[in-house]
């Protein structure tokens, strides 16, 4: 049997896990800790920056592949070193881990991305926002997710804190600035490639972010159709291709006021814009992204219905667990599909989310606000 191995045991794992059912593979996975939400599987437990930990993993697997980027390159590289296939390989992956190399990367290859610099000190910071209208966005170059490290700062002293931790580990010695852009929305467009080349995409996706966490997704972004879905469409392709990414990749867009179309973020693994997929399309995100990484034929990434609207259920319920509301929940709302992560509910945490599917926007937007809501308190 094929064993897929998966670096970190999050949500993105667990729903690795019924698609690898139903395709017959084997699935392991190296969790951060005991009880995690992907423990359904076979786990290991330990720490991913612990080379003789990951490459003990990696010896009962055929593939490595990740729920999150974090994995140090030079594991990795040994990895690779020692004939283990991982994918997203570490040469990709780079541009995921690292903000300022994937601006950098990305303007070199002519893809369009906010006016940015890489800054070290207070002076260069108030250089950049007096010529960027005095507000800009500030961002750890590292380990950021869901809007943590990211801030929005109109004076250099805002930064003090982040400017005097800089040397410490994961800040990268730098801290990226960029232009504070006048979004009209959020997009993101998902792709698939396989390490021989075959390459993917389903519809461009419009995100809404609350707090700095995505709260719902509208599949496919209403009024894309035509030049901006053509355009997502086509940065996403360049950058899985020209970075030789292989597996899902999410690129996270907006679309400005003054209709560009501008790149936010890349995530080299499935991703919470396309969760959608698991109910809107003939081949989810997850399944994809075993498939491609094990270099299998790719699956089409039609959809069933005009409209899937994918709600978040952030933090879930004040007590009792998700389960306690099925009851009422799928009774109210039988159009609905419920993906219950396992996890702990703590205030703003995702621990699920739901799908609805159908030809009127506005009626699925209403039952999957609906439904998420019995979910939470
Ligand atoms: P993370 O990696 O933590 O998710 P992002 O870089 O994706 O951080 O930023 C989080 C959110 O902050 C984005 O979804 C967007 O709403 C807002 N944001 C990020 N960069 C900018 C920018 N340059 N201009 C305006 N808003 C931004």
């Amino acid at each position: 049997m094929v064993t897929v191995g998966v670096i970190g045991g999050g949500q993105l794992a667990r729903m690795m896990i019924p698609p690898a059912v139903n395709l017959g593979l084997d699935i392991r996975i190296l969790a951060e800790q005991e009880g995690m939400s992907a423990a359904l599987a076979a786990t290991a437990v330990g720490d991913y920056r612990d080379l003789d930990t990951v490459l003990a993993f990696a010896e009962t697997v055929d593939v490595i592949t990740f729920d999150h980027e974090h994995v140090p390159a030079p594991i990795l590289r040994e990895l690779q070193a020692r004939g283990i296939p991982v994918h997203p390989g570490p040469d990709a992956l780079h541009f995921a881990q690292d903000k300022i190399a994937m601006r950098e990367k990305l303007s070199e290859i002519g893809v369009p991305v906010p006016e940015w610099a890489a800054v070290t000190n207070a002076d260069e910071l108030s250089a950049f926002l007096a010529d960027n209208g005095g507000a800009a966005v500030l961002k750890t170059p590292r380990g950021g997710y869901d809007g943590k490290g990211v801030r929005v700062v109109r004076s250099a002293d805002e930064a003090a804190d982040w400017f005097a931790t800089l040397d410490e580990d994961g800040r990268g010695g730098a801290l990226l600035v960029e232009e504070l852009v006048d979004f009209r929305r959020e997009l993101a467009q998902l792709v698939a490639r396989r390490p021989s080349g075959q390459i993917v995409a389903w519809p461009v996706v419009e995100t809404v972010q609350k707090d700095g966490v995505c709260s719902e997704v509208f599949a496919p972004a209403p009024r894309s159709a035509g030049r901006v879905a053509e355009m997502a469409e086509q940065i996403a392709l360049t950058i899985a291709e020209t970075l030789g990414v292989t597996g899902v990749l999410a690129v996270e867009l907006f679309e400005t006021t003054d209709d560009r179309i501008l790149v936010n973020e890349l995530a080299m693994r499935p991703h919470n814009s396309g969760h959608w997929t698991q109910d809107g399309c003939t081949t989810s995100q997850f399944e994809q992204h075993l498939r491609a990484v094990l270099d299998l034929p790719l699956g089409a990434t039609g959809c069933h219905d005009d409209h899937t609207v994918m709600a978040n259920i952030l933090g879930g319920p004040t007590e009792g667990t998700l389960a306690d509301r099925y009851a009422a929940a799928l009774e109210a709302h039988p159009t609905v599909k419920v993906h219950n992560y396992g996890k702990e509910p703590r205030p703003g945490r995702k621990v699920g989310h739901v799908n609805v599917s159908g030809s009127d926007l506005d009626e699925v937007a209403y039952q999957a606000r609906a439904a998420a809501a019995f979910f939470q308190d």
